[in-house]
């Protein structure tokens, strides 16, 4: 058995043990072809089945409808902050952002720098993010040529539950640390993108799950290699597509049905995080959610003890008993616990009992 530690770390984050021995023994020789995997041809047989396979778990597993593309990209999520704007936003338009965190604030940067674009909401206050807005404090624009949001707030440990309502507007998500946490409605989103490191599988991927009439709406005045249509037509492989991380995401993606799917990812993600927050709670007097309580994230768990010292001290002694990546991003500060879909309840029962212990030993 190879040693593993308890890893909280926001991402490249933990993947289903399952996962990674199934990459373990296709690795050298792939189902008897005497290739690996990862030097097998994109264009070959073994390849395009992976490929085949792990479009048709997605579109199952997330009830992705026919009208919409699934497009595998490179660039990482930040490579959507400008691959959306050089798409879907045309000269003379303008699209709103939602402002809920790091990532939003640069994914309107990107955004700037192509056209117009504008703040329809945020929730900046001296310095921080520790909430979503709702749905009344969005000022939409009903001509923005989409909305974008971001689901999930990796840094700051908070998430939308209740997705705005943009009528005719496309609603744009950057899903990349909450995709698949719970059963999706897909019709309500233009566009979704996500990078695979997370709740899909290992870096080097971008997820985009997008209407098709948008794909075609698209601009044309860009280079072929980043318009959605380039991918939708030549089915992601106009060029060498990562063949590994689209393998490594067919792996995680048969784990999550093995399991029961995203009903059962939802039930296992709801049980980590009320057994974390409720020992945060709790011991109200040593650790602090910075979250309000409808903001606070399933998948980033943030919370802040009485010094820097003592979080540092915390940090130190989770390490010592196997649970690392605890570290709050440090524009935030504090501990995070990243609870994806592969982190085993077990791994969060464990912290909780440290967690416990430890506020009782220096409170
Ligand atoms: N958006 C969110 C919500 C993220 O959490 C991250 C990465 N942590 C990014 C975007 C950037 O992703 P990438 O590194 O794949 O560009």
């Amino acid at each position: 058995m190879a040693h593993r530690v308890i890893n909280f770390a926001p991402g490249p984050a933990t993947l289903p043990l399952a996962a990674l021995e199934e990459a373990q023994r296709d690795l050298v020789d792939y189902r008897g072809t005497g290739i690996s995997i990862v030097e097998h041809s994109h264009r070959g047989k073994d390849y395009e089945a992976v490929h085949a396979e792990t479009k048709a778990l997605l579109t199952s597993l997330l009830g992705i409808p026919d009208d919409y593309e699934i497009l595998f990209m490179q660039g990482g999520a930040r490579g959507q902050f400008a691959i959306l704007p050089m798409n879907l936003l045309p000269a003379g338009a303008s699209a709103d952002y939602v402002i809920t965190g790091t990532w939003s604030e640069k994914a309107i940067e990107e955004a700037l720098i192509v056209g117009r674009a504008r703040e329809a909401a945020s929730t900046y206050v001296d310095g921080r993010y520790t909430r979503v807005p709702s749905r009344d404090e969005l000022d939409l624009d009903a001509g923005a040529a989409y909305a974008h949001i971001t689901t999930n707030n990796t840094i700051f440990g908070t998430q939308f539950f209740d997705y705005p309502d943009t009528g005719s507007v496309p609603l744009v998500a950057d899903m990349s640390s909450d995709i698949a946490w719970r059963p999706l409605d897909v019709s309500r989103f233009g566009l979704i993108y996500a990078g695979a490191q997370k709740n899909l599988g290992v870096a080097g991927i971008t997820l985009v799950i997008v209407r098709k009439d948008l794909v075609e709406r698209g601009r044309k005045d860009i280079p072929h290699i980043f318009q959605y249509r380039t991918l939708a037509k030549e089915d992601s492989l106009q060029n060498t597509i990562p063949t590994f991380a689209v393998y490594m995401m067919r792996n995680v993606l048969r784990w999550v049905k093995e399991q029961g799917g995203l009903d059962a990812m939802e039930a296992r993600n709801r049980r980590k995080a009320e057994a974390l927050y409720g020992a945060v709670d709790e011991a109200s007097e040593f650790y602090r959610c910075p979250v309000e309580r409808g903001s606070r994230s399933v998948m980033n768990a943030v919370f802040r003890l009485p010094s820097e010292a003592l979080e540092a001290k915390f940090v130190a002694e989770a390490k010592a008993r196997e649970m690392v990546g605890l570290k709050g991003h440090r524009s935030a500060g504090g501990v995070r616990v990243s609870m994806y879909n592969a982190m085993e309840p077990t791994g969060v029962e464990q912290l909780v009992a440290f967690m416990r212990e430890f506020a009782k030993a220096n409170g």
